[in-house]
């Protein structure tokens, strides 16, 4: 047990590092100087060697746009960069269509879906690497389109997401968010979303 070691410094800061007693009471593993809430005031060491970008990454996998939620923000290329610092995970994110405003949403969902690392993690939204819809991953792609989502294409090049005919015609340029357009299928009569390519 951590309690009684000498240099393991004080606790992590989260509950999954934190003395059980067994009257269920949970306290921090070592009090030291005299702080024994696990607020976050004073630097802590948080256990990010056992950490690396890709555990991050796989984790991010369960978080999804919430305007396409059937594919992570890991396969629509959202996620431009993941640094695990010692104290703090820091990931940067891109925006993806202009016009769909779920940022915080998303940043809320990134929090949540690396809580259980038990470590301060810093999300923020740049433009310093534009988002393009080439950065979809193919696996990506094939999400949209099982969930009845033209993938983003140029013009003339959009596909029905169920029958695959070319023969399609845009029902509005605006559909529900300004990221997606209205289009119906001629083939199979199926109207359905087309990602706006940016
Ligand atoms: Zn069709």
């Amino acid at each position: 047990m951590v309690v009684g070691r000498v240099h393991l410094g004080p606790s992590f800061g989260t509950r999954r590092n934190m003395v059980t007693t067994k009257a269920g009471v949970t306290e921090p593993a070592r009090p030291a100087g005299g702080v024994a809430s696990p607020a976050r005031r004073s630097p802590r060491r948080y256990p990010t060697r056992r950490i690396s970008a890709d555990d991050v990454r796989d984790l991010l996998r369960g978080v999804a746009d919430p305007e396409i939620p059937t594919v992570s923000i890991v396969d629509l290329g959202m996620v431009e960069a993941i640094e695990v610092r010692h104290d703090h995970i820091a990931i940067e994110l891109l925006p993806t269509f202009v016009g769909c405003p779920a940022q915080q949403l998303i940043r809320d969902s990134v929090f949540d879906a690396l809580a259980p690392l038990g470590i301060p993690v810093r999300a923020e939204f740049t433009f310093r690497v534009p988002w393009t819809s080439d950065r979809i991953s193919p696996f990506g792609r094939e999400r949209l389109a099982a969930s009845g989502f033209a993938p983003p294409a140029g013009p003339g090049e959009v596909r029905c997401p169920y029958c695959r005919s070319a023969r399609v015609a845009m029902d509005s340029a605006f559909g529900p968010t300004q990221c997606r357009s209205l289009f119906y299928c001629r083939d199979c009569r199926q109207p359905f979303e087309a990602f706006k390519p940016v």
